[in-house]
């Protein structure tokens, strides 16, 4: 990842919650983005054709979601037959690509990768783990000792995606920090 991106990433994902009246603690709501900045939304299951099944697989081992060329920009292919905390992130994915402005015309199976690969990716999933869990929103939660299921209410993400959150965003390393350093000064 680019020096300096993380930083961006946080900033930016405060940015662009604030535009939607969201502060760092409340779930970031993917739908009322792409809404916002006039980013078509496409539901597999709106889509008629024989590819529409193979697409709608439950288990998530065909397709999460793509970003796809339109004549105005690009809209996001979502599929909708997933749980809502997979289709958030999912969704959040694509979008941090589109504001990114990455390449498109990629899809994404795993719940945080799609085969863009690369710096881009990476970038993609920092920024959506951002989003959906603000820094300043964990370290809060990390504060009061809030465990991964509870972020993961709190967010409405789901369990492995609060716990890469709250255990990769620095927030429950820099409380613990912390926490030791007064526990020593006191000693
Ligand atoms: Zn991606």
């Amino acid at each position: 990842m680019r020096r300096g991106f993380k930083a961006e990433a946080k900033r930016l994902a405060l940015e662009l919650r604030a535009e939607l009246g969201l502060d760092a603690d409340c779930p970031f709501d993917p739908y009322a983005f792409a809404d916002e900045y006039g980013i078509r939304v496409v539901r597999l299951s709106e889509l008629d054709g024989p590819g529409r099944d193979y697409f709608l697989k439950r288990d998530g081992s065909a397709l999460s979601g793509a970003l796809i060329p339109i004549v105005t920009g690009v809209a996001i292919l979502e599929n909708d037959a997933q749980p809502d905390v997979r289709r958030r992130t999912t969704m959040s994915h694509e979008l941090a690509h589109v504001v990114l402005e990455h390449e498109f015309g990629v899809s994404l199976a795993d719940e945080r990768k799609c085969g863009l690969g690369g710096a881009q990716e990476e970038e993609a999933d920092w920024l959506s783990g951002e989003l959906l869990i603000p820094y300043d929103g964990a370290l809060r939660l990390a504060r009061a000792n809030a465990t991964d299921a509870d972020a993961a209410g709190v967010f409405q993400v789901s369990l492995a995606v609060a716990r890469w959150r709250m255990n990769h965003s620095g927030a429950r390393t820099v409380v613990e920090r912390t926490r030791s350093k007064w526990n020593g000064a006191r000693r």
